[in-house]
């Protein structure tokens, strides 16, 4: 696997050795990675809920200046917070090794986070200009605090609703590390109920790296499991875990969630037989993904699994296609689901999906 890598590095020009980026441009060839390639783990008689979508939402032209859609999630009241990089992509030219090679652009002049009305899919409300160079994950807490990270600062914010000035920064800006006071690219952030902040580091470092609500680390974890790219969070507190989607690794990682927020025993292990899971979220017995097939083409496509034991029960796509589905939320009470795009294939960066458990 490593020498895969190391051609894989090779032939896409790769910015560092065992380092897998982002970007749509580069092309992954199909015999370098071992996915699995047959369709035997589709369970369909064990299918529970359907996923279907809402084709019509959002209109067509919220987003049709705005390149990559990086991050989502859904407040209290259904509304869907976008986090989108303007008129910028991560591409070729954005790092060289880990570090960001295009401050001189400055930040994205434009709102990058966009709040939707569930229904209509319009624009209730928008912000975050001149601050970001290219956001990554969104995540919102219990109290709808909006929690964002951004892979060229190399930083988290915290930010209060309606509020543009930071509550909290974490990371240097522009500077990569993997001390308890820097990270490297990290990709997303999860909130627990009692304010222990855990945050996926990221693309270059290979740990949950766990914060105490003020800001002060409070643990680093799952660097034994060697990670490469955790790219989602998922916690899931009545379960008493939070999982990660080991996005390079194509598999899925729980942990316990001990008392004092900090994470102990591994717990799930499952493969993602369709590939890598870029992101992740949880709904009752069922872990739903998003997945990219290196060996397949680039084959993107949407999956229910049992949490417990991996099956795959379903399979969903979009009526368009995904191209490089990057993050995805689901609405409090588990009936509309939302993934956003990355990649350069489809013209829809943002979809909204209706569940429906099955009788
Ligand atoms: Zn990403």
């Amino acid at each position: 696997m490593v020498c895969a890598r190391l051609l894989l590095c090779l032939s896409a020009g790769c910015l560092a050795a065992g380092f897998y980026p982002e970007p749509a441009e580069y092309f992954y060839p199909e015999q370098l990675l071992d996915y699995k390639t047959n369709d035997k783990f589709l369970k369909t008689e064990n299918t529970r809920i359907s996923i279907e979508e809402q084709v019509e939402w959002p209109p067509e032209n919220i987003f049709k200046d705005i390149r990559q859609v990086a991050g989502v999630d859904v407040d209290r009241l259904g509304n869907v917070h976008v986090f989108h990089r303007g008129d910028r992509m991560w591409d070729m030219r954005s790092f060289k090794g880990d570090n960001y090679q295009q401050q001189e652009l400055g930040p994205i002049q434009i709102d990058t986070i966009l709040i939707l009305d569930p229904s209509s899919g319009q624009v209730i409300r928008s912000w975050g200009k001149n601050r970001f160079y290219l956001p990554h994950g969104l995540t919102l807490d219990s109290h709808e605090n909006s929690w964002v990270t951004d892979v060229a600062l190399h930083q988290v914010f915290k930010f209060a609703s309606n509020n543009e000035e930071p509550l909290l920064v974490l990371g240097e800006k522009f500077k990569p590390g993997s001390d308890r006071s820097h990270f490297c690219k990290p990709t997303d952030v999860a909130v627990s109920s009692s304010g222990i902040v855990f945050v996926s580091d990221g693309y270059c470092n290979s740990r949950i790296i766990a914060f105490k609500p003020d800001g002060t680390f409070h643990g680093e974890f799952g660097q034994q499991d060697k990670m490469n790219v955790p790219h989602s969070l998922s916690l899931i507190e009545e379960r008493k875990c939070l999982c990660v989607a080991d996005r390079e690794n194509a598999r899925i990682l729980c942990y316990s969630l001990k008392e004092d927020g900090s994470l102990g025993d591994l717990t799930v292990n499952n493969d993602v037989p369709t590939g890598a899971p870029y992101a992740i979220v949880n709904r009752g017995e069922y872990m739903l993904a998003v997945t990219l097939s290196y060996a397949r083409d680039g084959a993107a496509m949407g999956i229910t699994m049992k949490l417990s034991d991996g099956d795959v029960i379903n399979t969903w796509h979009s009526y368009e296609g995904f191209s490089m589905p990057h993050d995805m939320a689901i609405s409090s009470n588990g009936t509309f689901l939302y993934v956003v795009d990355v990649g350069k294939f489809t013209s829809k960066k943002v979809f909204k999906f209706e569940i429906n458990d099955v009788i």
